[in-house]
């Protein structure tokens, strides 16, 4: 059964996790990045493990505290429980059913040190859109405001809200999405730049990974392809889910015929987010699977290539 969206607040108001900059990583130029809070995939390689769940979670750092061992006293429902590893090193176990019902979040208050820190924050729509509109001329004629995650259309009245903001300053808008809504449609007229994620081209490993099927995805990547604007697909490239010459032919087979506007870009896995997710407390369940090489990686991009497909990346 697909795990559906949660909408928490009303439209103007929504859960980010931070704001963050780049160019070129997340669309076109310089950017500002919105990262949601929330997102129904459940990815198990998932970069940004802080952004995943609907509400605001703590990312524990014993290394940061004289008293490692006593953090757990800093949670008044007894979410957190202190282990040792074999290197003798502090970690955290967060039991985050107490956090999804917790609203005092004492615990990130309880922390001077910051210690324990809170992933997720409520903000105003309209606030967020004033100050980013500051950064007009550091986004050039390029650039822009782009919308990620978590999942941005999973908060689709405030997300719909910020991007109206945007337009209406003049600010290029892009947003990277797992495509799975079912709202997808109200999003396209207010998007410059598509970013839509494809797990997986074979449907039933799109749902053995993610819970979803992979169907609405690709609608929502023709019918964004149909406007003619810039569309990246992304997919990560998963070794030993998702790297054979199979999948990467059944993705070619989905994504052949569609517009020039169209470019395939394989993200290669990596790990530099298995840190977080032992910050919040949770087990990461790919630590056998291997970064693919960059040899790997060129040979895969080169399928999609003699498939005739546009590929981004070298
Ligand atoms: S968010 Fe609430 S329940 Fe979770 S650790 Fe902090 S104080 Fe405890
Ligand atoms: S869709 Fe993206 S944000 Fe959501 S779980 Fe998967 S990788 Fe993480």
């Amino acid at each position: 059964m697909d795990v559906k969206c949660k909408l928490l607040t009303p439209s103007n108001r929504g859960w980010i996790v931070d704001v963050g900059w780049n160019s070129g990583q997340d669309g076109p130029g310089q950017r500002a990045v919105i990262y949601f809070k929330g997102c129904n995939f459940a990815c198990p390689w998932c970069a940004a493990p802080e952004t995943m769940a609907f509400y605001p979670e703590p990312l524990i750092r014993p290394e940061r505290c004289t008293e490692p061992e006593r953090l757990g006293e800093r949670c008044p429902l007894g979410a957190i429980d202190m282990k040792r590893d074999d290197a003798g090193s502090f970690y955290p176990a967060v039991n985050s059913a107490l956090c999804r019902d917790c609203r005092e979040h004492s615990c990130a208050s309880a922390s001077w040190d910051g210690a324990i820190q809170l992933a997720g924050r409520e903000v105003e729509a309209e606030e967020l859109v004033k100050h980013l509109s500051r950064y007009r001329a550091f986004f050039g004629s390029d650039g822009g405001v782009t919308l990620t995650g978590g999942e941005p259309t999973c908060r689709p009245d405030f997300a719909l809200v910020l991007l109206h903001g945007f337009k209406a300053e003049g600010i290029g808008t892009a947003v990277e999405s797992n495509g799975s809504s079912p709202r997808f449609a109200e999003f396209i007229p207010l998007i410059d730049h598509f970013i839509i994620d494809l797990k997986h081209p074979d449907d039933e490993q799109h749902h053995r990974l993610t819970r979803h099927s992979n169907t609405r995805t690709i609608a929502n990547i023709r019918a964004a392809a149909a406007t003619g604007r810039p569309v990246w697909v992304r997919m990560p490239l998963l070794p030993g889910i998702n790297d054979d010459a199979a999948t990467l032919h059944r993705l070619a087979d989905v994504l052949q015929g569609m517009p020039d506007n169209v470019a395939v870009e394989l993200l290669p896995y990596h790990q530099r987010g298995i840190c977080k997710w032992r910050l919040l407390g949770r087990d990461y369940a790919l630590n056998d699977i291997q970064v693919p090489s960059e040899k790997e990686h060129l040979a895969a991009e080169l399928l999609l290539r003699s498939r005739g497909l546009q590929v981004r990346g070298e």
